[in-house]
């Protein structure tokens, strides 16, 4: 009986680290949803994410310990001898919720520790979706050691959501690269697709039959300037996200605006303090619209005249980058890691060299002074995000994914 069910849709327990939403919470939002019936996600603290997985009718427990929240990606090997108790605490938890389900799916490093370390006394099969480059750029010395061993003899298997990602498992662990299954982020066209005229014409791009009263009710009803050219940049405010690089690009770029959507969601409030103060320092603080966190991302991209993406690391995948796409909007995105999986330069968006605030300031008056070109990159980028990153390819894969390990 039991193998005839796993056969068909195993019974999964998701576990995240996280109660906030970014990118592996989204990706993983969209999973649980699908899998609801059959399903618990465990987070390891609360938040919206929470929130958000329940109305998609998502089971879920909070199993959080403030001290094991609080331990750094940079932990020394001290730090974690002492939440030693909070660690031994969560794996049991895990373990004992785990026994109930067929696949322990684990969406982040701290989830894969804690389930792992659990395994003698869940001993339930384990796969991990990895969505980071897992290099000392990003990552303590001690974390890398812990994700490498537990790869090697713990994980049943693992999942990537760029090639990148995979060629950083494969140097840090010796596993073949290509062994490891690429699953890319999936992103709902359909969403993205309002801003669109009814002829599929794009919108805000040109003068070529675009509805510009539909765009600029839509930026009155969000507190944006009507007239103004936008350049918008999503993702949470970090260093490493390079809100810092746009910034100065803009200043190069006078009568440019620029919308930063997103918030500090990791304690990077001292970062998001030193953008405003950059941009009176910058001068052009009339010229940038600090947006906050936004839950209607297609809404905002769809009022934007281009979409910058200015990580100065290597994005692991970059689901800002494909929305912007989604929603017919031209792409500047710096060339590292997935993201040139995603962005073919000049075809379907415009690479720039990663911290290059010349390139960047460039690529925007390029794309900004030439509505047909950023049209073209527009219509095809649209094309490329639905055709490789749509929601049933990924849904797709990762049910294959679990099914196999669940055998
Ligand atoms: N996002 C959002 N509201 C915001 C800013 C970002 O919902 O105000 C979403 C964005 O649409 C994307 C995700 O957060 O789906 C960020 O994912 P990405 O892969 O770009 O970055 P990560 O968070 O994984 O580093």
């Amino acid at each position: 009986m039991e193998a005839t069910r796993a056969s068909v849709s195993p019974s999964v327990l998701f576990v995240d680290q996280s109660g906030q939403l970014g990118g592996a919470e989204f990706a993983l939002l969209q999973l649980a949803g699908h899998c609801a019936a059959y399903s618990e996600v465990v987070l390891l603290s609360d938040g919206p994410f929470r929130t958000r997985l329940e109305a998609l009718g998502a089971r879920v427990q909070v199993i959080s310990d403030a001290r094991v929240s609080g331990i750094a990606r940079q932990a020394s090997g001290w730090n974690c001898l002492r939440v030693l108790p909070g660690i031994f605490r969560q794996v049991r938890a895990i373990a004992a919720r785990a026994r109930d389900f067929d696949v322990l799916f684990l969406n982040t490093q701290k989830a894969l520790v804690l389930g792992v370390l659990g395994k003698p006394l869940h001993r339930k099969p384990v796969i991990w979706y990895q969505h980071d480059i897992l290099t000392r750029n990003h990552f303590g010395r001690v974390q890398l050691t812990v994700v490498k061993w537990l790869v090697r003899f713990a994980v049943d298997q693992v999942v990537v959501n760029s090639q990148a990602s995979a060629r950083s498992l494969a140097a840090l662990t010796g596993v073949a690269a290509d062994s490891v299954p690429v699953i890319y982020n999936g992103i709902d066209a359909a969403a993205f697709s309002r801003g669109e005229g009814a002829d599929g014409a794009i919108g805000a791009i040109g003068a070529d039959g675009v509805d510009r009263a539909d765009i600029a009710a839509l930026r009155h009803r969000l507190g944006l300037p009507a007239d103004a050219w936008l350049a918008g940049l999503f993702g949470r405010l970090a260093p490493w996200k390079g809100q810092h690089i746009a910034l100065d690009a803009i200043a190069r770029l006078p009568g440019t605006h620029l919308v930063l959507v997103g918030a500090p969601l990791f304690g990077e409030d001292a970062y998001a303090q030193r953008l405003h103060e950059q941009a009176a320092a910058l001068g052009i603080a009339d010229r940038v619209h600090f947006a906050g966190f936004q839950d209607d991302v297609p809404a905002w991209m769809s009022a934007m005249d281009v979409i910058l993406h200015t990580s100065t690391e290597p994005e692991p995948f970059g689901r800002v980058i494909v929305e912007g796409m989604a929603a017919a909007r031209p792409v500047i995105a710096a060339a590292a890691g997935g993201v040139t999986e995603i962005v073919r330069h000049r075809h379907n968006g415009w690479l720039v060299k990663p911290g290059d605030v010349g390139a960047l300031a460039e690529a925007i008056g390029t794309l900004r002074d030439d509505p047909v070109l950023a049209q073209r990159l527009a219509r095809q980028a649209r094309d490329d995000a639905r055709s490789a990153f749509s929601v049933e390819q990924y849904l797709e894969k990762m049910t294959q994914a679990i099914r196999r390990v669940a055998r």
